[in-house]
């Protein structure tokens, strides 16, 4: 009982001792049902079991047990009235209707007054009546107070039930839907206003066709009658939110008692983020398995004793087997040339943790021997422990002889390069820098390799850098393959050299090879030709062809330019007899002195050519017909001053001029030089030492 009374207590907050101890301290229901005549106590057992609800058989047979103990202990003794105490407190505590308890009572205190009215007599029914009263009135007091003290504390509990649920509601992160069974939101949380995009108001005003994507969404009717059946319920749908989205969700329905009639609470996940990783997953494990197939590499999984347990095609392709035919073998006679090799690759491995690049001999399908490049890891499971090992291998045997034969090519290149005559560098066209040089170069620059190669292009170029790019330019436009270029040596000597430079990629660098050719002394050579071929040998001054060249040049500039141009031709008088008087030699000294006196009196753009014998002719740019004049006296008098030293004392000479301006209907240098030529003679006949005019 005294348990009974503690959860009592718990559960209502109020002792219902306080009832309890009303009723015995009291006795008012001893007093009751002691001095209850048959009918009463028939009465009250009926109105009791009237009364009470759920189970009225319990309160109902304690009251009867009451009652007979009452009746049959009218003449009470001590351990009648704990007996009967016993059975009153279990009617109490049993009895968890107050109303009903008190309306019990109640009609238990109007059914006794009836009684005590009939048979007592009025001293002691007065006596009776007022203990009565008063103890029914404080039952009374008692259990209203106890009545309303349990209302209280069931509406704040359930205030605080009901605030917490809300809170437990609202926080949860998926979407929460609590609806009627046809479907009208009666409550959403937060999340699910977020995730659809609809207000509190609005949801409510909605209901779950409005959200649910209709072909993918089970009948609402389908889906309640299961939930009310199995009490949950777990569906995938579609949602759609305000603004059209549609995504996929998972829906976890249960049956929320809510008094008359049932309601649905929905939560509902969404499932895009897990449909896409899903499909993400899916699809790179579709790239991994395409790989796998499709690699050119071979891929073999291996237990660690050597079991094959996986093998992609390009691996069974390279050991010509199929794959139930490898799986479960040992990989060793397989795959390896040389089955001591799987030893040391283990051995390597067991050392490294993982290898890379590892060589190793082969076997392919028909038994011949490839060289393999190898890289293994460890595969581990969840201990950390080593369960298996994955290989990925390729043929490298092509590589591998690539590699040679690029080895020799460079060795031969190396060899071309540094045993070659020629004068080879190479240099970074990007900084100037030079990157190698040959031993001919060595030579030629007179700088040791070392200190060429810290040395830039530019440093062993004579000409300036914008020399240089003009020379790159003109090259260009002469489509030359080479740069004509000065460079300089150690020693400071300038050298005429022809560079022949082209790309060359190296260690996947852009590089610029060059191959100089010194051709200083061919181009002296040259030099000196075109000066042979241009000069007269004993008098310096042009030759005949090379002064009629010239001319024309100058013809034509002067055509052109509008300038006026004058020729002057000059013939020794009587040479013939200096040279008889005196020998060729002083004759030839004759000529070299004239030809000194001729530059002596001439500007430094006029040209003097010896044209013949003794025959001298000079043009006159920009010089106009009395202009000429005036130089052709001018060297008249000179030559004619000149005096020449001879063993048989001084010897002087004159000479004839005659000068003929270019006119507008000359067409050529020749046509002007032809007039000139006519008043020369004109000169001679009229007696020489003079000038004449065309
Ligand atoms: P004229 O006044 O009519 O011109 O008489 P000339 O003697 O000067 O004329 P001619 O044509 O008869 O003689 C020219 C001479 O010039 C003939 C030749 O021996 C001489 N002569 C030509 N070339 C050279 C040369 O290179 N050296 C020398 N020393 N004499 C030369
Ligand atoms: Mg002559
Ligand atoms: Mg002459």
């Amino acid at each position: 009982m005294a348990i009974r009374q503690e959860l009592l207590h718990y559960d209502y907050g109020i002792p219902l001792s306080a009832i309890l101890e009303a009723v015995m301290k009291h006795e008012t229901l001893l007093l009751l049902l002691r001095s209850a005549s048959h009918t009463l106590c028939q009465d009250v057992e009926r109105q009791a079991r009237k009364l009470c609800i759920g189970n009225p058989d319990i309160p109902g047979s304690l009251i009867c047990r009451a009652v007979a103990h009452g009746i049959e202990s009218a003449e009470t003794d001590r351990q009648t009235n704990v007996a009967m105490r016993d059975c009153a407190a279990s009617l109490a505590t049993l009895t968890s209707d107050h109303a009903a308890l008190a309306k019990l009572l109640k009609f238990a205190r109007d059914l006794y007054f009836e009684l005590l009215d009939k048979d007592a007599q009025a001293a002691k029914r007065t006596d009776w009546g007022r203990r009565i009263l008063h103890a029914f009135d404080r039952l009374e007091i008692a259990v209203a107070k106890q009545r309303d003290l349990r209302d209280k504390a069931r509406t704040e509990r359930l205030h605080h039930a009901e605030q917490w649920t809300r809170s437990l509601f609202e926080s949860v992160p998926d979407p929460q839907f609590l609806h009627t069974l046809d479907g009208y939101f009666l409550d959403v949380n937060s999340a699910a206003c977020e995730r659809l995009g609809y207000s509190r108001e609005q949801l409510l005003n909605m209901c779950v066709s409005d959200i649910d994507k209709p072909l993918q969404a089970p009948s609402l009717e389908k889906t309640v009658q299961t939930i009310l059946k199995n009490g949950s319920c777990r569906f995938r749908t579609a949602h759609v939110s305000s603004s059209g989205e549609i995504f996929p969700v998972e829906i976890r329905s249960c049956v929320v008692d809510s008094g008359d009639t049932p309601l649905i609470l929905s939560s509902a996940r969404d499932m895009s983020e897990m449909e896409t990783q899903r499909k993400a997953l899916q699809k790179s494990e579709e790239k991994f398995r395409r790989i796998f197939e499709t690699m050119k590499d071979a891929y073999i999984l291996t237990s660690m004793e050597g079991a094959v347990l996986m093998a992609n095609p390009s691996a069974l392709r390279q050991i010509g087997l199929a794959e139930h035919e490898v799986l479960g073998k040992d990989v060793t006679p397989l795959l390896y040339a040389n089955p001591a090799d799987r030893k040391a690759m283990l051995e390597k491995l067991t050392e490294d943790g993982a290898l890379s690049g590892y060589l190793v001999d082969f076997k392919d399908k028909d038994g011949a021997t490839v060289k393999g490049e190898l890289n293994v890891n460890l595969v581990y499971n969840e201990q950390n422990e080593p369960v298996a090992l994955e290989g990925i291998f390729r043929d490298v045997t092509d590589r591998i002889e690539a590699e040679r034969e690029m080895r020799e090519r460079e060795e031969q290149y190396r060899g071309f390069f540094m045993n070659n005559h020629a004068v080879m560098l190479l240099h970074d066209p990007n900084n100037g820098n030079i990157i190698d040089a040959n031993p001919a170069a060595e030579r030629f620059y007179g700088h040791e390799r070392g200190t060429l190669l810290s040395m830039n292009i530019n440093q062993l170029q004579q000409d300036s850098e914008e020399d240089v790019f003009r020379e790159m330019v003109r090259a260009g436009q002469q489509n030359r393959n080479h740069f004509l270029l000065r460079h300089k040596t150690a020693g400071g000597r300038e050298r005429d050299v022809e560079v022949y430079s082209g790309p060359v990629m190296v260690n996947g660098r852009m590089l610029l090879y060059s191959v100089i050719h010194d051709v200083t002394e061919r181009r002296r050579l040259g030099k000196e030709l075109q000066r042979l071929a241009t000069e007269d040998s004993l008098t310096g001054v042009y030759n005949r062809r090379e002064f009629l060249r010239l001319c024309e040049k100058e013809f034509s500039r002067s055509r052109r330019y509008r300038t006026p141009l004058s020729l002057l031709m000059l013939d020794l008088d009587n040479f013939k007899t200096i040279n008889d008087t005196h020998g060729h030699k002083i004759g030839d000294e004759v000529l070299q002195a004239v030809t000194a006196c001729c530059r002596e009196a001439l500007r430094d753009s006029d040209l003097l050519g010896r044209i013949g014998g003794e025959e001298f002719a000079v043009a006159l740019p920009q010089t106009d017909s009395a202009n000429a004049a005036k130089a052709a006296h001018r060297l008249c008098k000179s030559i004619r001053e000149l005096q020449v030293q001879t063993p048989q004392g001084p010897q002087s000479v004159t000479v004839s001029i005659g000068l003929a301006a270019m006119t507008r209907d000359d067409h050529d240098a020749e046509e002007t030089m032809h007039r000139a030529d006519k008043a020369l003679y004109s000169a001679k006949r009229k007696g020489r030492n003079r000038v004449e005019k065309a």
